[in-house]
């Protein structure tokens, strides 16, 4: 299922926007995603298929140990963008891209920004072209205070244009710096696609789209493209040594292919909507892709009788399949068949191979809703096992806190509702509750000790 909580990502995100937009020179397009706050989609399926194109690029690239986080935006734009250990990529890219290997080049470019530690001297950069508009606005400011003490309105005129050249001088300073660093990070992509035996055409064609007038004529401009500037000599280049590689011709392997459609199916399905998925699945008839976006079609705007049995066909089709038996899950939850969807859910749990933590939750939202005593003790197991793997995720802590409840351990359920504040973002209510929980809790015991790291948690924003 995707879904769409509020995210500690999302408030991180602000405030970096918040950092970079002190600077007042808005060049890349992940600024002004970043300055409009940006809705995180989390969705166990997606997320493991973008982890796996990342994975063998990040290791190319020397990055396999760093952690580096993929956060999934709902946006239909086409973007990806990098901010710290954060790799952001925008639902719409991945449903644009008809191949892996084109959101495996865009990774690829991303990964080489990363590595060259572009982000970091960004904000230098940003920093040194701050004090550059500092300086003209002083400067204008100067000649504008001698033109009002000669009261001269032409004087103060010839202040402000100083003031506004300045500001423009300091952007073309960025870009020029902006342009070296999108030509290595080219460079770098062509090499991790080179050692992991990859072909740069999917990046070269997702470059050529943004250069094409196509691009330009919709009434959305794509925020890849703003940050991306694609010079004619840029795509040359690029263009000349992913035809040299011995790579150029290979395809991305037909399973690969198969998850990717189904991804662009799913997307399509939940975030554009009936018709663009019909679109879409009507270009793929016939294949597992499109039989997959019929029942979760059926599921969403359709007959829940109907969408199980299309699901069972699937199911039968790829019994080793999670996110069959996951959607199988939904279907039964939203049919009010909590016994059953909970059976869904822990195949698709022992299923899963990327281990994600989101499983483990539909798990225990399941035996919640089946709400005997035994069931709402093992939610709180399978909740906390979901937390365990993943534990910035908000919307767990809500069912956690109100498992707890039902099961009467109130410290416990303050707790829950700490941490899910707290992973939102939201200090000081996470506080507030820490402190209620640990009214109730024995002094020093492991969950006392947690509720006190809440407390003491000092955050770099602005406020507590
Ligand atoms: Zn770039």
């Amino acid at each position: 299922m995707l879904s769409r909580p509020r995210s500690t990502i999302a408030n991180a995100a602000r405030v970096f926007a918040t950092i970079l937009l002190a600077a007042a020179v808005a060049v890349a397009g992940s600024v002004t995603a970043l300055a409009q706050g940006v809705s995180v989609v989390r969705d166990a399926e997606i997320e493991a298929l973008v982890r796996d194109y990342a994975r063998p690029i990040f290791k190319a690239a020397g990055l396999a140990n760093d952690g580096i986080d993929i956060v999934l935006v709902n946006d239909s734009s086409f973007n990806a963008f990098v901010t710290g250990r954060r790799l952001f990529i925008n639902t719409g890219a991945l449903m644009t891209a008809e191949t892996p290997n084109e959101i495996i080049g865009v990774i690829a470019h991303e990964a080489g920004h990363i590595a060259g530690g572009h982000q970091q001297k960004l904000r230098e950069q940003l920093e040194r072209a701050k004090t550059m508009a500092i300086i003209a606005t002083l400067l204008g400011a100067g000649a504008m205070v001698a033109g009002a003490t000669t009261n001269s309105r032409g004087l103060a005129g010839a202040g402000m244009g100083v003031a506004a050249g300045g500001g423009e001088m300091a952007q073309r300073s960025i870009l020029a710096y902006q342009r070296t660093e999108e030509i290595t990070a080219d460079r770098s992509a062509i090499t991790y696609l080179n050692a992991t035996g990859q072909s740069g055409m999917g990046m070269l064609k997702t470059f050529h789209r943004f250069q094409t007038a196509l691009s330009l004529s919709g009434a959305q401009v794509d925020p890849y493209r703003i940050s991306h500037p694609m010079p004619q000599d840029r795509i040359a280049n690029l263009e000349v040594l992913v035809k040299q590689s011995p790579n150029v011709d290979k395809l991305d392997p037909p399973t690969l292919q198969q998850r990717h459609d189904m991804m662009r199916v799913k997307i399509a399905v939940y975030m554009e909507g009936q018709a663009a998925a019909a679109r879409l699945m009507q270009k793929m008839r016939g294949s597992m892709a499109a039989l997959y976006g019929d029942a979760q079609s059926t599921y969403l705007y359709g007959n829940l009788a109907s969408a199980l049995i299309k699901t069972n066909a699937l199911i039968k089709a790829q019994p080793k399949n999670a996110y069959f038996q996951e959607l199988r899950g939904d279907i039964l939850m939203k049919a009010n068949k909590p016994k059953d969807a909970a059976d869904a859910y822990a195949k698709a749990v022992s299923l899963d191979p990327a281990r994600s933590g989101l499983l483990p939750v539909s798990l225990g939202q399941a035996l919640m809703a089946v709400g005997t005593p035994d069931s709402l003790k093992k939610a709180v197991v399978q909740i906390n096992n979901g937390l365990g793997r993943d534990k910035e995720n908000s919307t767990g802590y809500r069912y956690l806190a109100q498992a707890y409840g039902e099961l009467g351990d109130i410290p416990g359920a303050e707790l829950a509702t700490a941490e899910g504040h707290f992973y939102s973002g939201d200090y000081k209510d996470a506080k507030i509750f820490a402190m209620r929980a640990q009214q109730q809790m024995k002094r020093g015991e492991p969950r006392w000790i947690r509720a006190q790291d809440i407390i003491n948690y000092k955050s770099s924003g602005k406020s507590q």
